[in-house]
């Protein structure tokens, strides 16, 4: 098997690398590196014999074609994507182009490779579309979680980008028979996520003592799954998944940003107390809200339980234990991911402790 995934130098992306050669799965990680990328997300697997690396960005549609033709991919895990609300709200070209215009690249490219196939390697081969619970907009409080037919409401130019490669993947395989799955999941959370997103911006506020911003009030809600359990859920659609379906992936973690920031400030407390003896959320800062910001994103996955057996493995406060201690441990990951993106002169808000 020759597994070909984008975007996996990235957070989620290097997790089921990481998890694929583990599983003695040849790979080909097809990345252009940008500033989401690092490559240190892979030292732990590496070397392997089985891993193999492509720098190459999704929109230029000629490269993408030629890995088809050099590696013949038995299938395809795709998730390289402009990733971060915020960016997408100040600079939306890029979301257009990578995750709209790269889709629709990888899915040219490999619907003339499928239609060249054996008959036997068309039966495996599989075009794994990796989105977001956004594209279905936000809930009410007390709406229904997200099923798979939820009609589609996207809000950013993130989710709005994501959700047109959902339906242009979904029109490859109605119009030219591209066998494929979609994924919708949550919000993730775990080691090596770039620190711009909630969680680590918070871990790495408390260890430099600055203020921690939340958004308007902190009440916006978000159903957090633990990264490996995400790569493990993809893992049983690419091998057990029906062709042509979308299952919808969630951690059955529902909670306000919040709770979740106050829970991150304890486990500080306990780790490492501040030498002044306050509590960590007295660092909390409440910020001016996002723009057209979601309230509540909640998942219905029986589906994908039922049908394939899957449920989140890592419960809510065991999983945010081991990322606090992760971030704690691993200085050397992110303090050069910090520096080399200014992030300290980005977001910091507060005077240093
Ligand atoms: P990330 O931003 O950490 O990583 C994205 C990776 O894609 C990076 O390595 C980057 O270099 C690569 N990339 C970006 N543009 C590219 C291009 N033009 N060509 C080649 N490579 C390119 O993102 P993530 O959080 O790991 O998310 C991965 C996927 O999962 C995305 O498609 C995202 O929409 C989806 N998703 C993320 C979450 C989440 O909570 N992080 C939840 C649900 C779905």
């Amino acid at each position: 098997m020759t597994l070909f995934i984008t975007g996996g130098s990235g957070f989620i992306g290097s997790a089921v690398i990481r998890k694929a050669l583990a599983r003695g799965i040849s790979v080909v990680n097809i990345d252009c590196l940008t500033y989401a990328a690092n490559p240190d997300n892979l030292t732990p697997a590496l070397p392997d014999e089985n891993y193999n690396f492509e720098e190459v960005d999704i929109r230029d549609r000629q490269a993408v074609k030629e890995l088809f033709s050099r590696y013949k991919p038995t299938s395809l895990m795709h998730l390289a994507a402009e990733s971060h609300v915020d960016r997408s709200i100040d600079k939306p070209a890029t979301f257009i182009e990578t995750n709209i215009v790269g889709t629709f690249n990888l899915l040219a490219a490999a619907t003339d490779y499928y239609h060249r196939q054996s008959e036997g390697i068309k039966a495996g081969f599989r075009f794994h579309h990796i989105s977001t619970d956004e594209v279905f907009g936000d809930l009410g409080p007390n709406d229904p979680a997200f099923h798979e037919t939820t009609p589609y409401d996207p809000s950013s130019p993130y989710s709005a980008s994501k959700a047109a490669s959902d339906h242009l993947v979904r029109a490859w395989g109605r119009t030219y028979h591209l066998p494929f799955l979609v994924t919708n999941c949550s919000n993730n959370y775990g080691p090596y996520q770039f620190p711009e997103k909630l969680i680590p911006v918070v871990i790495l506020k408390c260890l430099s003592g600055q203020s921690i911003p939340v958004y308007g009030t902190g009440e916006n809600i978000r159903d957090w799954l633990y990264v490996e359990d995400h790569a493990d859920a993809l893992f049983a659609v690419l091998e057990k998944g029906r062709v042509g379906e979308t299952y919808n992936i969630g951690g059955e973690n529902e909670r306000q940003n919040i709770d979740v920031v106050k829970t991150i400030c304890a486990i500080m407390d306990r780790l490492r107390p501040r030498s002044n003896g306050l509590l960590y959320e007295q660092l909390i800062e409440f910020v001016p809200d996002r723009p057209g910001h979601d309230r509540r994103y909640g998942i219905d996955a029986r589906k994908i339980r039922n049908e394939l057996g899957w449920s989140p493995s890592v419960k809510f406060d065991e999983g945010f234990e081991k990322t606090v201690v992760w971030y704690v441990e691993n200085t050397e990951w992110w303090q050069p991911v910090s520096k080399r993106n200014r992030l300290g002169d980005r977001m910091g808000l507060g005077p240093k402790e």
